[in-house]
């Protein structure tokens, strides 16, 4: 393919730090997606923004070229305010699984379009094919009708949303620019503004099983996707959230649905309430269903302990085709054979648990994917009995692996390298941090 004279402009005013217009932007993602670029021309414009950066005005743009290359979803007019949740992942991340339901319990519609498990963190699709029958692949229509009928849907991305981020993702990929903040903003932001919402919370984590590692580098992601809501009129609120410790009990994919279905039914682990208690509040709040968010979280709480959150979750599984048996008996999900313990080597306080090399350990015993095309085994996982700050006495079981057999020495060591104990008392992390919001919401 020949190159392209006018992107090769584009791409010289980006090397030299020179800002963009909107409509060299929109050039530059529209015929890229057209396939009249060669992709070594898009690699030195990724390559140079990831150097050089954007202003919040230039991503605002290059959000909104790439949300309209395809299809953005459209939702009749009638009916709840439409909100959703979007995390930037982590370790025993379910939240959106509960908190979908609960929403839709609350009065909101959400249209919720989520992704899979790479690397160390899980996917909400991954966690939610552990339930017999049930299909993330719907069609537009369908999914439009799901919303409609329940009032929330977890699906998978279809080929029509946003083809531009498939396109940069694959070649990000590749090249090194995928930490670049415009390109992450964009591309997080230009796939959830495909739902059709009218507003967004995000949960952005920080720590050691968290894309982010620092707080500060957390804050600028937040930062610069709450911008692009001011720009493109739509209501965001994001929250900096810890993730050097797995959330909640469970890690791995049936797991997680049991812990589910747990936190739906009022008696799910601290934590993980905690976060669907909050981030439920920050849309109820964003949606007008609520005046504060003490009062959104008094919604979410009588969701869950009324049972109604739970219904609309049966209603949303059965749906979308899943076998809703096992939702009301979870023994009935995918069980891993055997169950082994991870013993505290001596007494001493939980002082750091590295969350990475848990969510690895995790991909070892079968649970995860190294590549997109690996297949995963819904039944295995890991329990975590200890929090940051927990008293141990030697041999105290710390972690359970679920396994079918595979992996179980490469797991094991690396959970137990995940511990450090010391001998003096810890102070136990906080989950929730700062709180970051549209400028006319402030
Ligand atoms: N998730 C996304 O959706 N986009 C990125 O660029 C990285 C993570």
């Amino acid at each position: 393919m020949r190159i392209n004279l006018h992107i090769l402009k584009i791409i010289e005013k980006k090397r030299d730090k020179l800002g963009l217009t909107q409509q060299e932007i929109e050039y530059l993602v529209q015929q890229y997606v057209a396939g009249a670029v060669p992709d070594y021309q898009i690699a030195a414009f990724l390559m140079a923004t990831c150097i050089n950066g954007m202003s919040e005005e230039e991503i605002s743009w290059l959000t909104s070229a790439m949300l309209h290359s395809g299809e953005v979803i459209e939702h009749n007019a009638l009916g709840g305010p439409l909100v959703d949740k979007h995390s930037t992942g982590g370790v025993g991340d379910k939240i959106s699984i509960p908190l979908a339901p609960a929403m839709a319990a609350c009065g909101l519609r959400v249209p919720m379009i989520a992704g899979r498990g790479l690397g160390h963190t899980g996917g909400t699709l991954d966690k939610l094919e552990s339930i017999p029958g049930f299909r993330c692949e719907l069609k537009s229509r369908e999914y439009q009708d799901v919303v409609e009928r329940v009032g929330c849907v977890i699906m998978g991305a279809t080929d029509k949303i946003v083809p531009a981020d498939r396109k940069f993702y694959a070649l990000r990929d590749v090249t090194a620019t995928v930490p670049s903040l415009a390109l992450l903003s964009s591309s997080i932001m230009s796939k959830k503004l495909a739902e059709g919402i009218d507003a967004l919370v995000l949960d952005v984590k920080f720590g050691s099983g968290a894309f982010m590692q620092t707080k500060n580098d957390a804050k600028s992601l937040a930062h610069a996707m709450v911008a692009i809501g001011d720009h493109l009129g739509k209501k965001v609120t994001a929250r900096l959230t810890n993730m050097d410790q797995p959330l909640g009990r469970m890690v791995g994919n049936a797991l997680e649905i049991a812990e589910s279905i747990d936190i739906l039914k009022g008696s799910g682990p601290k934590d993980s309430t905690d976060l669907t208690v909050l981030l439920g509040a920050e849309m109820l709040l964003l949606g007008n269903m609520a005046t504060s968010l003490a009062e959104g979280r008094k919604q979410v709480e009588e969701a869950l302990s009324s049972g109604r959150a739970f219904n609309k979750f049966v209603e949303m599984v059965k749906a979308q085709g899943g076998n809703i048996e096992v939702l009301h008996q979870p023994s009935k999900l995918p069980q891993a054979p055997n169950k082994i313990e991870i013993l505290a080597s001596d007494d001493g306080f939980v002082e750091a648990i590295d969350c990475r090399s848990i969510g690895l350990a995790l991909n070892v015993l079968g649970g995860g994917r190294c590549q997109l095309t690996d297949t995963i085994d819904h039944s295995v996982g890991i329990e975590a009995l200890i929090k940051i700050g927990d008293k141990l006495e030697k041999h105290q079981p710390m972690f359970l692996l679920h396994t079918n057999g595979k992996g179980v020495e490469e797991a094991k060591s690396r959970v137990l390298h995940a511990i450090s104990l010391c001998p003096h008392p810890v102070t136990k992390s906080e989950l929730c941090h700062d709180r970051i919001t549209n400028k006319n919401l402030l």
